[in-house]
């Protein structure tokens, strides 16, 4: 795993990983989004769809998590920094592991994993330190994004909190295709929705129901 391709100047690094980062926005809640970076997620190996802090970069700029202008500067500073790059990189994945894992347990009514609890709040802690109030548009606002290369986990830890504290908390749902792991908020009226896709996980699941029926059939003449 590298933080960028070092002979690559920034911008082209961030337009390759532009190009490559396959990863779907569906989920309903910008740190669901970010969860689902990992197909197969409840699998024993999962499959890593952020390989590099270019990618993370990639994914914050398609999410629209963060200003254009900011990413550009990051990619700079991570061209700059490539081992503080991978540093923040390695706390974005902890990040994700430890939401996933959260909503999860959630999910199957199990209680949270401390390690998972602690190392939310303490990114909740780096975050809030860079949120500001802009009294002139009366918004909240971070601070230093430009100069600072764990920015890209600043809006997903506060859509953890967000997320956390509304009533939505109860439509958390995560994916019934083993082992997809997905996470989605689940919007349906009557709270049905069990699948991230009908298109995906749904299609796959409801082939193997005709197949274990069609070949559990007696056989025919
Ligand atoms: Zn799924």
């Amino acid at each position: 795993m590298s933080a960028i391709s070092s002979s690559h100047p920034p911008d082209v690094a961030l337009q390759s990983a532009l190009g490559e980062l396959n990863v779907e926005f569906g989920a309903g809640h910008l740190c669901l989004d970010f969860a689902n970076t990992a197909d197969w997620h409840a699998s024993a190996q999962p499959i890593e769809l952020i390989p590099s802090y270019m990618h993370l970069l990639a994914w914050a700029q398609l999410r629209e998590a963060l200003a254009t202008e900011t990413i550009q500067s990051l990619a700079d500073l991570a061209t700059h920094h490539p081992a503080d790059a991978l540093d923040a990189l390695a706390r974005a994945i902890a990040l994700r592991e430890a939401i996933y894992g959260v909503f999860s347990a959630r999910h199957r009514e199990r209680s949270a994993n401390p390690a998972n609890l602690a190392l939310i709040n303490e990114e909740l802690q780096h975050a809030f330190d860079h949120l500001h109030l802009n009294g002139g548009l009366l918004a909240w606002e971070w601070q230093e994004t430009q100069e600072s290369l764990d920015a890209p986990l600043w809006p997903i830890v506060q859509s953890m909190a967000d997320l956390l504290t509304s009533s939505d908390v109860g439509r958390v749902r995560e994916c019934a295709g083993d082992p997809c792991g997905w996470l989605f908020l689940d919007t349906s009226r009557n709270r049905s929705r069990r699948w991230c896709s009908m298109e995906s996980c749904g299609n796959r699941a409801k082939a193997r129901r005709h197949y274990e029926r069609t070949r559990s059939m007696p056989p025919r003449g």
